[in-house]
């Protein structure tokens, strides 16, 4: 599923192709696209719309429209916008096309990406309702993840990916962020300590960052617009490494679960904690 750093890197690319210019028509070919939403209605509501800017929230691209209106797609699966210079792409769900002849296509191999057409307040709303604080905005650290964490029980790794405590993480970098920050994914969040989650915060911010500056990782149906492939798969330090030499201590890399995902870890570098083993046999016998 497409993180942060590719929604970031479809948002740069596309941005100087769309902002400014309008929509001269939409043709949206998969109902389940617009979800309770008539796509016919929709299609009227974008045409000769302009869009004065592109945005991104957590996974959540935000096609701004003038007079007052949001187009929030979040890709989900496999969606994808793109520009191919040859056409129409494999699995297209949808065409936009621009009032200087420039063509959009959005396409979902899977079908479960959104788009939410929304009044910018209702947008608002919507996205305040699903996501918290931006991981590579101002101001992220460590004494956010300590309000996010605080009392909590639930595995790190588990809270890293709720989108409502921090937005735009999932499984590749929240398990990149934890090695680099040497805390095991089962740790509970809430025990987790001041100088650990200043560490987690810059890791979990220069593993995005790195992402973005990669373009993204293409590792199964990741593309830019312009149908090129990320990098960022090429510098992972545990993601899909299992078997392989952790970089920082030589360790072999392990693939277990936590949280109901699949979980790569260095057994080296990210010890489950002692106190967390002991406190359950203190329960044990209580
Ligand atoms: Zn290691």
């Amino acid at each position: 599923m497409p993180e942060l750093p590719e929604v970031e890197t479809v948002r740069r690319r596309l941005a100087p192709h769309v902002e400014g210019r309008a929509i001269a028509a939409v043709e949206v070919r998969d109902a389940r696209l617009t979800g309770h939403d008539d796509p016919r209605r929709v299609e009227e509501r974008l045409a000769g719309r302009v869009i004065p800017a592109l945005d991104r929230r957590g996974k959540y691209l935000l096609f701004r429209l003038e007079g007052g209106d949001t187009l929030i797609s979040h890709l989900r699966m496999t969606g994808n916008w793109l520009m191919p210079a040859a056409g129409e792409p494999a699995h297209a769900r949808a065409r936009v096309e621009l009032a200087d002849g420039t063509e959009l296509w959005y396409a979902d191999a899977r079908r479960f990406g959104t788009w939410d057409l929304l009044a910018d307040e209702e947008a608002a709303v919507y996205l305040d309702a699903r996501l918290g604080p931006e991981p590579i905005g101002d101001g992220f650290d460590g004494a956010v993840l300590r309000d996010a964490f605080r009392g909590r029980t639930a595995p790190v790794k588990a809270l890293l990916l709720d989108q409502r405590l921090v937005a735009g993480i999932g499984n590749i970098y929240a398990d990149e962020a934890l090695n680099a920050a040497c805390i095991h994914p089962d740790t509970p969040a809430g025990r987790l300590r001041r100088a650990q989650l200043d560490v987690l915060a810059a890791e979990v911010r220069a593993a995005l960052l790195e992402g973005i500056r990669s373009q993204g990782s293409s590792i199964r149906d990741f593309r830019s617009p312009e149908g090129g492939y990320g990098s960022m798969q090429e510098r992972f330090r545990v993601y899909g490494r299992d078997g392989e030499p952790c970089p920082a201590c030589g360790t072999a890399i392990v693939k277990t679960r936590c949280a109901g995902r699949g979980t790569h870890l260095c057994p080296g570098c990210q010890r489950r904690p002692r106190g967390m083993r002991r406190r359950s046999r203190a329960l044990e016998r209580a």
